[in-house]
């Protein structure tokens, strides 16, 4: 799955680029920086790559989600429906705009189940947000369905499926707003990064404001800039976007050995009884960087993992356990209100969501492996993979059943 597995030459190269000049900055320095713009150049790429009229980069793909709520005007009061099983940054990022996350069962796709959604909608409610977890997508045209009938924002987190697609339609520019996180585990790299994909080039122009202060970057020089909007600091620096580039060139060339290694594991695990896979909306837009499967009982999931991890396989997390990615074990939003001193009321809310009793996810979340796909497995490495896999977990389902 990350693009740290096949990293050299073309990283080294962008990177000196920045290292001749020394300008490490990615706005102004105009003469010093002598035509290098790797952020600029990396916004281009993106919007060429992925077929979208704008993109922004972040400091981060939570930068991003933060900077993309702020800039659709979501705030204090307002509701974001995300899903139960995600990475913690999609509700941070809620919070950090003020506004509640208001969690929905997924299904057997792993995101946002829509009938879930639909229960959930309130006149308070402003944005869906699905996200494509373990590098698959969300059942998009149930939940744009929902976003039009209700006037809702569809905002996508696709900072796990960058390179995914749906209807032939790269993930992160379908809805209102999408974003990519590169942090060093994600499918592509910079070290730490984010960006924001949209066709609404007055968004766009707000997210761009938003994280660097507020600056328009419309000046003849950053003093000169007028601040239109408030902004904080969520910037790229260029030696971070300098990677990105060199990645995002290199996408391509991930995603097919991801998704060969990916069917190849799936082969191997495929004739196992009682085994079933994730969901896939649309099987030809799967970036391959998980392959997911349901085992019949939570207990035989467990266990399975369990052996595989002591069987020196790592890599296949049993998510029901694991406290960045499932709501059962977020004390860390269970205790938001320690430091942030939210009031009372705010507390409470949040309170109520996770105390909810999500039986839909927690039916599938409990009996699911997600095994992460590495780029650098040859075809003969990911086979003897596969079949030691198959092994450990047939005989885990046998003991256990
Ligand atoms: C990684 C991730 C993020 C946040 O990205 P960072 O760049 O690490 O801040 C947000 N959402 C999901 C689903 C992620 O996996």
């Amino acid at each position: 799955m990350p693009g740290y597995e096949l990293f050299g030459a073309e990283e080294r190269k962008e990177v000196n680029d920045v290292l001749e000049t020394g300008i490490l900055m990615r706005y102004g320095f105009d003469g010093p920086r002598k035509g290098i713009w790797k952020a600029r150049e990396l916004e281009q790429e993106l919007c060429k790559r992925f077929d979208v009229r704008n993109s922004v980069l972040l400091s981060s793909g939570t930068a991003a989600l933060s900077t993309a709520m702020a800039a659709l005007g979501i705030g204090s009061g307002d509701e974001v429906i995300l899903p139960t099983f995600t990475f913690v940054a999609s509700f941070e990022a809620i919070l950090s705009v003020g506004a509640i996350p208001v969690f929905a069962d997924i299904d057997d796709t792993l995101t946002l189940d829509p009938a879930s959604v639909a229960r959930v909608i309130t006149s308070r409610t402003k944005a869906i947000m699905p996200v494509h977890m373990c590098g698959s997508m969300a059942q998009l045209d149930e939940l744009k369905a929902l976003c039009d009938q209700h006037s809702l924002f569809l905002i996508e987190d696709a900072c796990q499926a960058i390179g995914g697609s749906y209807k032939g339609r790269a993930l992160g520019t379908i809805g209102n707003v999408g974003t990519f996180s590169f942090d060093f585990v994600k499918i592509i790299t910079c070290g730490e990064g984010g960006a924001i994909l949209t066709n609404d080039a007055e968004l766009a122009e707000k997210c761009d404001h938003y994280s660097d202060h507020g600056h328009d970057h419309y000046g003849k020089d950053r003093g000169a800039d007028l601040h239109p909007y408030l902004g904080y600091n969520y910037r790229i620096s260029e030696l971070h976007a300098a990677v990105g580039l060199a990645q995002v060139r290199k996408l391509d060339h991930f995603l097919e050995l991801q998704r060969r290694n990916h069917r190849i594991i799936r082969e191997c695990l495929e004739h196992i009884p009682g085994i079933s896979f994730r969901r896939i909306p649309d099987a030809a837009g799967d970036t391959g960087s998980f392959l997911s499967f349901f085992l019949p009982t939570a207990f035989q999931a467990k266990a399975a993992a369990k052996d595989l991890a002591e069987a020196g396989i790592g890599g296949n997390p049993y998510w029901y356990d694991n406290n960045w990615h499932y709501i059962r074990k977020w004390e860390h939003l269970k205790n938001a209100a320690l430091m942030n001193r939210l009031s009372e009321e705010y507390r409470k809310e949040i309170m109520h969501q996770t105390n909810l009793a999500f039986a839909a996810s927690d039916e599938w979340i409990s009996r699911c492996i997600s095994s992460a796909v590495q780029l650098g497995w040859t075809e003969d490495e990911a086979r003897a993979r596969g079949k030691k896999m198959a092994e450990i977990i047939e005989a885990a389902m046998l003991v256990n059943a």
